[in-house]
């Protein structure tokens, strides 16, 4: 459906996008990922026929984008991360209005109709985008995407602001389209990316690092076993417990306190499900375990580390050192994250 070959975007001696290739299958929904500066926007831009490139071809469902951008666009619908709303129309104007601006053949009616029943925004057709919330902003964003019935969908951060219940909602949205679209979701939350793509392509100072499948990379970051335990009992024998305990490869006492009960994060042997045995443990010694939380890793991390070892990639061997770089420097960050993400707990919208 996507096809990008040798593409370059040159500014100046600045190499903007430096000979990235990968091609994306009908139906597949992909995360496109990499810091800023790295080539994003510039590769979305030419994907979509918005900007020239250098050098390279990109194809979209067979026609070449920068010899015949009009019809590419037609392929493609785009919601930018603030999306293009006027706040001073109701839902109906503003479909509208893009229905127009597309120049759409479809019978209007029913083609918006159909948009609306997908994206559930048939209750507030009526309404003025001002007054709707951030969620529903955000889906008739996706709504101006849809019209035209392009193939393909390209989000930019959709779930950046909502709240967790929006977040869960358009998530589905986007999973639900990914069955008769093929979809681009730019992202920076791995979970995100763990709940909506099949395969995940970083890019990084205009190359591309990473192209691999959602679980080859979710793999990675699972491979040791990290939580959070919320356990009621005495902190220093807890610890000293923990630490002990066979299956335990690192465990330590964080900050939070919630009466008598402490927080400690434990990471267990790989491939081993330290839960139950831990669960029996702490039965026996009369300290109850009332909290059990899975750490995951952030983006940024595995980001950091994948960039890392790429850009020494030819003094290592390939993927089983990333995924190892990757496992190791889950350690270092997951204890800092989880304090701020504690302490900004209960603050959440
Ligand atoms: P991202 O979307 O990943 O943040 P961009 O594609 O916007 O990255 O930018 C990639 C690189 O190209 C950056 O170094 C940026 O400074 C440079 N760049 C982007 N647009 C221009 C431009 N119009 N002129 C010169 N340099 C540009």
């Amino acid at each position: 459906m996507i096809k990008i070959d040798h593409l370059i975007k040159r500014y100046g001696a600045n190499y903007a996008v430096d000979d990235v290739s990968f091609s994306i299958g009908e139906g597949e929904i992909v995360g496109f990922l990499g810091p800023n500066g790295a080539g994003k926007s510039t590769t979305m831009n030419i994907l979509t026929g918005y900007l020239s490139a250098t050098s390279g071809t990109v194809k979209v469902g067979g026609i070449d984008v920068l010899e015949d951008p009009l019809s590419a666009k037609k392929m493609i619908g785009f919601l930018p991360e603030q999306p293009p709303l006027y706040l001073d129309m109701t839902v109906e104007e503003y479909l509208n209005f893009s229905y127009e601006l597309k120049n759409c053949k479809l019978n209007r009616t029913k083609h918006l109709k159909e948009i609306c029943e997908v994206v559930k925004i048939t209750d507030v057709y009526h309404r003025v985008i001002r007054n709707l919330s951030k969620g529903y902003r955000q889906r008739v964003g996706i709504a101006q995407a849809l019209i035209g019935n392009p193939k393909i969908i390209i989000f930019d951060e959709p779930t950046v602001g909502l709240d967790p219940k929006q977040i869960i909602e358009i998530r589905n949205l986007i999973r639900n389209l990914g069955r008769d679209h093929t979809v681009i979701l730019s992202t920076h939350i791995l979970q995100e990316v763990q709940a909506v793509c099949d395969r995940i392509i970083i890019i990084n100072k205009g190359k591309i690092v990473a192209d691999e499948r959602t679980e080859n990379i979710t793999r990675a970051v699972d491979s040791k076993r990290r939580f959070n335990v919320k356990i009621v009992g005495p902190q220093r024998e807890v610890l000293a417990m923990l630490k002990a305990k066979q299956g335990i490869v690192y465990a330590e006492a964080l900050a939070e306190r919630d009466g008598d009960a402490h927080t400690y994060m434990i990471e267990s042997e790989v491939g081993l499900d330290i839960r139950k045995n831990l669960f029996y443990t702490l039965a026996e010694k009369n300290w109850p375990m009332i909290g059990l939380e899975a750490l995951g890793m952030s983006l940024e991390d595995i980001f950091i580390t994948i960039v890392d070892s790429s850009e020494e990639k030819k003094k290592t061997r390939g993927r089983a050192s990333i995924e190892k770089k990757v496992a190791q420097s889950v350690m270092q960050s997951t204890a800092q994250k989880q304090m701020e993400s504690n302490a900004s707990d209960g603050k959440s919208e």
